[in-house]
């Protein structure tokens, strides 16, 4: 009996340690209060939320419009929908990234072709898309053609990895010689800076993608949100999260004929709801909040792990501010005497909850399958992902909670530094 009491409620008592989430939605009485006034209204879904709440992203932002939908790869999906990229188009991407920066050009037909990363801030290597470019494409008819392929290359998909820009003056100025369009996905980025202009407000790309998942800066539950200045892909984005339904032949139609509608395009049911819309626009008057403490724990771990030798801290350029979505330190492996593995599971046994951003996209079986990926591809990705740790960040993290993981991270180098 005693035994089997050990592996009961007991077990768990005695663990040493609270266990901490490497993310966390922040949620509070308010935000319950929004979402509860929608559930007593008229509208649960397509209502007034939902044009306040993109009126007042765009604003936050600095954009003349911003689209919501159901997701983060939704938005990346609406993005390519408008852009019009389809079969036999090329995208520049990062491998550094979730796979939806990727998937979302195959949703449409479109092809991925990554460009490896900068080993110091782990966003794509402005170098590396010219070096790509002058090796697969030449001009023909006014656009590159990749020579084994026969595709025209169409965009740049930048991703501002963990919060912090990518180098977006040389990705536009690329963009620009060979007119590709560029957009951006900011799923980590909401509240950053390059040169001055908020992530978002599109100066250097026509369109920029966010997600609203809880381990984003704000939360609408699931959700995303495209921004963009230009009038004519955010018309086809709203019509593509709505089966492709445009609302002009209803507007035409006479009054008996209220009912008739047109499907124009091939769209998606990807709408987000004026439940999530309410949440959303409480979310959104927190953020410079949420972006403070965000930014604090990142200066606490700056601090406190600055000098451990077998450890790399992240770094912003001074022309940005770092939105801070994640803090990914990287080992310095060759001073270590344990693994990124090892040291990751030594870190969960002592209840911290880090993670690993991101598995290189062309390393998923899917990817290695379909287009022969493999190991030894992009070298800056693929060592950049051998030696990250992913530190927990959250805006409602206790000071006690950043002390405990930075002596933790701190202790661990240390004893196992060779
Ligand atoms: C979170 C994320 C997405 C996808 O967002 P969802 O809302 O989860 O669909 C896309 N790209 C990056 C880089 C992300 O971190």
């Amino acid at each position: 009996m005693r035994k089997h009491k050990l592996t009961g409620p007991s077990a768990v008592e005695e663990r040493p340690t609270r266990f901490i989430p490497y993310g966390r939605h922040e949620i509070d009485d308010e935000d319950i209060a929004a979402v509860v006034e929608v559930l007593r209204s008229d509208w649960l879904t397509t209502g007034p939320k939902v044009a306040e709440y993109e009126r007042a992203f765009a604003a936050r932002v600095g954009a003349k419009y911003a689209v919501a939908l159901s997701s983060g790869t939704a938005a990346l999906h609406a993005a390519v929908f408008a852009l019009k990229l389809g079969p036999g188009d090329d995208a520049l991407t990062t491998p550094m990234t979730f796979a939806a920066t990727a998937n979302c050009l195959l949703y449409q037909g479109a092809t991925p072709v990554f460009c490896d990363i900068r080993s110091d801030d782990m966003t794509i290597d402005p170098a590396k898309i010219v070096q790509k470019i002058e090796s697969d494409y030449r001009p023909v008819h006014g656009s590159l053609r990749n020579h084994r392929t026969g595709n025209v290359l169409r965009a740049i998909i930048p991703v501002h990895y963990a919060g912090r820009p990518a180098d977006m003056a040389a990705v536009r100025e690329i963009a620009d010689r060979y007119s590709l369009a560029v957009i951006e996905d900011a799923a980590h980025a909401l509240g950053a800076q390059y040169r001055g202009s908020p992530v978002g407000g599109c100066s250097h790309s026509d369109l920029a993608c966010f997600s609203t998942h809880p381990v984003k800066h704000i939360t609408t539950g699931e959700g995303g949100v495209v921004t963009t200045n230009e009038a004519e892909p955010a018309r086809r984005m709203r019509i593509f999260r709505n089966h492709g339904i445009t609302t002009e032949a209803r507007e035409r139609a006479s009054q008996e004929r209220r009912w008739h509608y047109e499907m124009a395009d091939l769209g998606y049911n990807y709408r987000l709801s004026d439940i999530h819309c309410a949440l959303g626009l409480s979310q959104l008057r927190k953020l410079p909040d949420f972006l403070k403490k965000r930014s604090s724990i990142a200066d606490k771990y700056l601090e406190k792990l600055g000098d451990v030798a077998a450890i790399m801290l992240p770094r912003c350029g001074t022309d940005c501010v770092h939105a801070w979505h994640l803090f990914v330190i990287r080992l310095r492996l060759e001073m270590l005497r344990i693994n990124r593995d090892e040291f990751f599971a030594r870190l969960c046994e002592r209840g911290i909850g880090a993670n690993v951003h991101y598995i290189p996209v062309h390393l998923h079986p899917y990817y290695r399958r379909r287009f022969g990926y493999a190991p030894g591809d992009f070298p800056a990705a693929e060592a950049a992902s051998a030696a990250a740790i992913t530190l927990p960040l959250f805006p409602g993290m206790a000071d006690e909670d950043v002390a405990r993981v930075a002596e933790t991270v701190r202790n661990l180098a240390l004893s196992s530094s060779t």
